[in-house]
């Protein structure tokens, strides 16, 4: 046994059948008691399972992959992008149990990578977001490590017991079938894909067959600042953000996120502080006239974002009361309240996303804002609402984000086109990030490789991710700000969250260079990224009539065939590139300042070395 399927259907009735001995590849069809399963032949390879009766629809779906194990290098393991990082060796991948659900939007593919570092292996399930597990069948850990098998085998269970598939997929045919796709490839060691490529391309399918389009405008892609990460937020006030956009415009950001607080307490605060979160009124103590505020930021050269949970509302609220009928509730009508204290709007309720919608729209239509931040949907505990005060219209609390999300995009952008929405990783995947005109990979506040990983994963499936808001000190040398800053846009769009008055001159000017170049080339960095090692140590980029190669960690050497210019946000003072039957490149050194160097004439005929500096620039013209 090589590699071999099985597919286990449980139906609404609590009927369940198991179908084994599929094979990746070939074609299948069978029919156990009544219900029919066909699998194709090819890749991804479409799944229909039809139950014996429409009236007992199908519930959820598992599908179980047993595979002779190989070693492997690394695990991607199926994730929103956030916590996979932590979680990339094979031993804690055993007795691994996830669960896509409100609070995390999981992609549903494992990837193995091999011996090259490239992908070996990956499995996954292509339909749409509702409730699904993930757990590691083999090796187990029921007492002990226990691996004498020889197999590798996980589980990709669609529709829990908590929620099955939703009505809107299980009911939507007549005869009740539901129709997804098995994604499976397998790669010899020195044949693979880096795994950045595999996410893509498994993105790819799930794009297409649903009719997904990647949506971005030019605006969002601008270098950000956000008042978070360098400011406990009770000392966030109007003159403190007009100030910062003030700076920041002269070092070429352009959005500024005015971020949880402005409304009251925010989430830094102490847990016996009461929130108000939930009334979307300015904090006068903070900001004294939000019309006037949102004026000053405009006038300073920069777009005013604004920050906003819509479903929650805490018990300091003025509409609290008027609200409860609305939140999430526990089977037996108790609210549920989240562990950082406030109520959520349910999202499986109508009223309750008109409601969501409107306070959305609001801060364009009073306040005149170009941009949101949406966030804390992460913080929804995943129960099944029973607040009987309320109606339901879907029967899946990812569904029903889905639809909150859509009405909120759908209302904002038919006041303003090109409104700037950041949604974040935990409600990403294509699906969700087309409603947003960026998708940020969230949080990692001093830990660059983290933020690397996290927008790198993203990048993904979206070419407009966006980094975590970085904050860089006087600590960081102006070569390793740069390194930071060019580290953000090999995966994303740069992001910061800076005191700017508490930045040294140096670290400014470095800023300004990079963002500066960015700006430049905005349009260049709508285009995916492609990574040219599976390690991500090297990226590439189309930027029109050259390239960008961006070099992060351990970089490495490149092969151009054209025009280009090699960022090196490495520490590395050696190059090596080649260019094959060049004679004659034209090289133009610069620092991390942007300040030219040396220019150099070489033969790229065969591999050159060049001596380049930390956080540098250097361009190649062929
Ligand atoms: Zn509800």
């Amino acid at each position: 046994m090589a590699v071999q399927l099985k597919v286990r259907v449980f139906l609404g009735s609590g009927k369940e059948v198991l179908f084994e001995g599929i094979e990746p590849g070939k074609a299948f069809a069978g029919e156990i008691e009544g219900v029919k399963l066909s699998v194709g032949a090819e890749s991804p390879a479409p799944v229909t399972v039809t139950p014996p009766a429409a009236s007992d629809p199908v519930a959820s779906i598992e599908y179980d992959l047993f595979t002779d194990i190989r070693n492997y290098h690394k695990v991607i393991i199926p994730e929103s992008g956030r916590w996979y990082i932590n979680a990339t060796q094979m031993v804690s991948f055993w007795g691994m149990e996830k669960e896509s659900a409100v609070n995390d939007f999981k992609m549903p593919l494992y990837i193995f990578t091999g011996q090259d570092l490239n992908t070996a292996m990956a499995f996954g399930v292509i339909g749409r977001n509702y409730e699904t597990q993930f757990r590691t069948l083999e090796p187990a850990v029921p007492r002990a490590l226990i691996v004498y098998m020889r197999r590798l085998s996980m589980r990709i269970k669609r529709g829990t017991n908590l929620y099955p598939i939703p009505s809107a997929i299980a009911r939507a045919n007549a005869d009740g079938s539901v129709t997804e796709h098995f994604y499976y490839r397998r790669f010899d060691d020195g044949q693979g894909e880096p795994w950045l490529m595999t996410l893509r391309d498994f993105a790819g399918y799930q794009k297409k067959i649903f009719n997904v389009p990647d949506v971005g405008n030019v605006a969002s892609m601008a270098p950000l600042w956000c008042s978070w990460t360098d400011w406990m937020s009770d000392d966030v006030t109007d003159e403190v953000i007009v100030h910062n956009v003030e700076e920041g415009v002269k070092l070429g950001i352009k959005n500024y996120i005015i971020d949880d607080g402005w409304f009251g307490p925010g989430l830094d605060n102490d847990l016996d502080v009461e929130l108000n979160i939930g009334d979307w009124r300015p904090d006068p103590t903070k900001i004294k006239d939000m019309n006037q505020l949102v004026r000053d930021v405009k006038a300073a050269g920069g777009r005013p974002l604004i920050w906003c949970a819509p479903h929650a509302v805490a018990t300091g609220a003025d509409c609290y009361d008027e609200r409860k009928k609305y939140f999430v509730a526990s089977q037996d009508g108790e609210l549920v309240e989240t562990p950082n204290k406030f109520y959520s709007l349910c999202f499986m309720c109508a009223e309750a996303r008109e409601i969501m919608a409107d306070i959305c729209s609001s801060f364009i239509e009073e306040w005149d804002f170009d941009g949101a931040k949406y966030d804390l949907f992460n913080c929804v505990p995943n129960i099944r609402c029973g607040n009987a005060d309320h109606q339901h219209d879907c029967d899946s609390m990812m569904e029903g984000l889905d639809k909150t999300l859509k009405l909120i995009a759908e209302r904002t952008r038919a006041i303003k086109p090109d409104y700037i929405i950041e949604l974040k990783q935990n409600y990403g995947t294509p699906f969700l990030s087309q409603y947003g005109s960026m998708t940020r990979a969230g949080d990692t506040p001093y830990n660059t490789e983290g933020n690397f990983m996290r927008t790198a994963y993203v990048q993904g499936y979206s070419p407009f991710a966006i980094n975590d808001y970085q904050t860089i000190t006087d600590e960081d040398s102006p070569e390793a700000a740069a390194c930071i800053a060019l580290k953000m846009m090999a995966v994303g769009i740069p992001t910061y969250s800076i005191d700017l008055d508490r930045l040294n001159q140096n670290n400014k000017n470095v800023l300004a260079h990079c963002n500066k170049w960015y700006n430049d080339n905005v349009s260049a960095f709508m285009n995916h990224r492609v990574p040219l090692d599976g390690e991500n140590n090297r990226f590439k980029l189309d930027a029109g009539d050259r390239d960008f190669y961006f070099l992060v960690n351990d970089g490495g050497p490149i092969t151009i065939d054209r025009s280009a210019t090699v960022l090196n946000a490495t520490f590395s003072k050696d190059l090596f590139v080649n260019a094959p039957g060049v004679k004659t490149a034209k090289v133009t050194f610069f620092d991390c300042f942007g300040k030219q160097v040396r220019q150099e004439t070489v033969s790229l005929d065969g591999w050159a070395h060049l001596d380049v500096l930390p956080g540098s620039m250097i361009q190649i013209e062929l």
